[in-house]
């Protein structure tokens, strides 16, 4: 393939359709592709990315799309924001390894340094730096019961935490993730999300004593799970039952942090301070990164009890620390205004589309319900072939998850565009 770069896409607008789709080179690759790689990666639709800047993705046929997926939640900065290339960059010309968890990588504690000072933990923090979320999931895990001495994790269903065995225990969004992967870490319960009295009606009465729970785990709002905000005052009321048995309150901040709903981790909209904070995704723009951020006290793990090879990279960190300078400027107001806008525009639609049933979200984390999950599906596919990137979610939920750069004019044609794939898929 020849070299191309984004950032000569400028502003290109989007969508631009110029083959079908999938266009030829894309079948190429497609064909390709599927030769040598896994099948369990379950593929969506027939898009093949050469380059992107923005919010504009070009395929390899000079299809240009408008990207409401921000690489499911990851480009928080637009795709190749020229800042974050600048920091990959220079940090490529004069550092890209030396491992983190043996040595001092000046970029490991100047991030750690920018999370900590921003941290919506009560007092004093630590870092751990991984290369993903599940990682960050699975640091937490060990973090809570090595601090505690307690064993037992309680997680949500429809929850998402990935998918390594140890996350995967927490993970229950779809049973199919499981699936063949028995037994799986024990020690692990689910209660409902969002509803009050079963941890202590049904599990500390009849599975566990509250004494031996290390942690709830928690997204904020639910990600993969369709992008579910749970009743106003549930997590303040989560977190008290957590603090009088003193349990620790892990917020899974890995979708919903970095900005994404509007202020730069989604607790802050309801006053919560947790325990530990995970990262990852937007963190750094596409670089593979995850944070766990807990309370200086928990981390009393002493030397190798956990470590990594390449988490908390340097380029990674780079990235990082260039995407809080974006995110912290202005792209969090821009996610709360746009945000707002979107959510508007949605209302406004389902005003006079009966196929959506429910809008709901904060700022740019934004689900949009259908009558059946095959709906939601069929609603997809429309919107690819007429150029505009989502992705489903939850049970019957499309996503709306663009880049935190998002321009009002982009998010008015993502919505006209998914007005039009309502209309083609209406029955
Ligand atoms: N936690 C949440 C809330 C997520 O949304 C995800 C990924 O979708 C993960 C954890 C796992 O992250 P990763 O895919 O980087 O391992």
């Amino acid at each position: 393939m020849t070299k191309v770069s984004g950032t000569d896409l400028g502003e290109a607008t989007a969508p631009v359709l110029v083959t079908e789709l999938p266009g030829p080179n894309a079948r190429g690759w497609i064909e390709r592709d599927e030769r040598v790689t896994s099948p369990s990666m379950g593929r969506v639709y027939p898009l093949v990315p050469a380059r992107a800047s923005g919010l504009v993705i070009e395929d390899v046929d000079g299809n240009r799309f408008l990207d409401f997926n921000a690489g499911i939640a990851v480009t928080s900065t637009g795709h190749c924001h020229p800042a974050v290339v600048d920091a990959i960059s220079t940090q490529a010309g004069q550092l890209i390894h030396y491992c983190s968890s043996d040595f001092y990588p000046p970029v490991y504690a100047e991030l750690s340094e920018r999370l900590v000072a921003r941290a919506p933990i009560v007092g004093e923090s630590k870092v751990f730096l991984t290369n993903s979320g599940t990682e960050a999931v699975e640091a937490s895990i060990k973090l809570a019961r090595h601090a505690t001495g307690r064993q037992y994790v309680i997680a949500f269903l429809g929850a998402f935490h990935g998918r390594s065995l140890g996350s995967l225990s927490l993970t229950a969004s779809k049973a199919k993730y499981r699936q063949g992967y028995s037994p799986l870490l024990p020690g692990v319960h689910h209660a409902p999300y969002g509803a009050d009295g079963y941890i202590e009606d049904v599990l500390f009465n009849h599975l566990v004593t509250p004494e031996e729970v290390a942690a709830v785990i928690v997204e904020p709002i639910q990600g993969e799970g369709g992008y579910i905000v749970p009743p106003a005052g549930w997590l303040a009321r989560l977190q008290r039952l957590c603090a009088h048995h003193g349990i620790l309150f892990v917020a899974d901040e890995i979708q919903s942090g970095i900005g994404r709903t509007g202020k730069l981790w989604a607790v802050e909209h309801e006053r919560i301070q947790p325990d530990i904070v995970l990262s990852g995704k937007g963190i750094a723009s596409g670089m593979p990164l995850g944070a766990l951020i807990a309370r200086s006290d928990l981390m009393k793990w002493s030397a190798g009890a956990h470590g990594s090879t390449f988490g908390g990279n340097p380029v990674a960190c780079a990235a990082a620390i260039a995407t809080l300078d974006l995110v912290e400027g202005s792209l969090t107001a821009n996610a709360a205004s746009v945000g707002y806008l979107l959510f508007t525009r949605l209302r406004e639609l389902q005003a006079r589309q009966p196929l959506l049933t429910d809008v709901r979200g904060r700022g740019l984390m934004i689900g949009i319900d259908f009558p059946t999950h095959d709906i939601a599906a069929q609603v997809e596919q429309a919107c690819f072939r007429r150029g505009l990137l989502v992705l489903t979610c939850g049970e019957r939920a499309v996503r709306f998850a663009p880049a935190l750069t998002i321009r009002p004019d982009q998010a008015e044609t993502a919505v006209a565009i998914l007005a039009d794939a309502c209309a083609e898929v209406a029955p």
